[in-house]
């Protein structure tokens, strides 16, 4: 679903990610790993077309982020053609940014009403079935600010899906969260990886790592340190630099 071959980004003359090789299969999930700054969110970005990628290749689902093959030749996407790539893939980011003026059920239904036109009544219903999956069926009316962190992170996640993404992004979903509500985001996340979702997931969530991720990926200042079996990298780790920084977050 994802094939990262020396993904490269830079900001002027900061080099950002430095060849970034990783590969997520359909129906995997795969946590990233690494000290801030080292490049994972803007990794993320431009797996979501919000950043563009300066060097190698990356494809998501067999096309080329930004570009449209004809051919042999490459053509940039348009404007139009990233927001429809956009549309398959889901993001959640560390500040849930709900609409503050809609409902839980009306941030769920904007996008498949405003953006896929879908017909009013079964976006509704589409999104109350959401809302329910993700523990907030009787929340539908509530405004965000009546709800607490962890319930909001939920809303947003429900409104990712409502799209029907192939893909799902998290960047650190939880660690906006005080302590106590973080269990229940973790808890959707779970259900929805066991129900299949491919999903790239930056956290430092160690023990849902460990549990829910077929890969875990240890990246520090722009390339991948290493990677494979979570509970290889994250309990065995053969690098010393993937050692010391898990000394710190555990
Ligand atoms: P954190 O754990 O703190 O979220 P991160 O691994 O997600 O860190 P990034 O946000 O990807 O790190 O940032 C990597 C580097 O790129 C940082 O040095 C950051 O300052 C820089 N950077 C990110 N976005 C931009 C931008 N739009 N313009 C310039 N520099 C940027
Ligand atoms: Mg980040």
């Amino acid at each position: 679903m994802v094939h990262a071959h020396g993904v490269r980004k830079h900001f002027a003359k900061l080099e950002v990610l430095k060849g970034i090789d990783l590969t997520i299969e359909r129906g995997q999930v795969c946590c990233l790993l690494g000290p801030s700054g080292s490049g994972k969110s803007t990794f993320l970005r431009c797996i979501n077309h919000l950043d563009r990628v300066d060097g190698g290749k990356l494809a998501v689902d067999g096309d080329l982020v930004g570009y449209r093959q004809n051919g042999s030749r490459l053509h940039e996407l348009r404007e139009k053609e990233v927001a429809a790539r956009r549309r398959d893939i889901g993001m959640v980011f560390q500040r849930f940014n709900l609409f503050p003026h809609m409902t839980a059920l009306d941030n769920v239904m904007e996008a498949p009403v405003n953006v896929c036109k879908t017909d009013k009544s079964q976006a509704r219903d589409e999104a109350h079935h959401l809302l329910e999956q993700v523990g907030l069926g009787d929340r539908a009316g509530h405004y965000p600010a009546q709800l607490s962190g962890g319930q909001q992170q939920r809303v947003a996640i429900a409104r990712a899906l409502a799209m029907k993404p192939k893909l799902m992004l998290f960047d650190e979903p939880t660690s906006a969260l005080d302590p106590e509500l973080v269990g229940d985001v973790l808890d959707v996340m779970r259900r929805l990886a066991a129900d299949g979702m491919t999903m790239v997931v930056v956290t430092h969530e160690i023990g849902f790592a460990r549990e829910v991720a077929d890969t875990a990926v240890f990246m520090d200042d722009g390339v991948v340190v290493e990677s494979g079996d979570p509970r290889q990298v994250l309990v065995e780790p053969r690098q010393e630099r993937t050692r010391a920084f898990l000394s710190k977050v555990l």
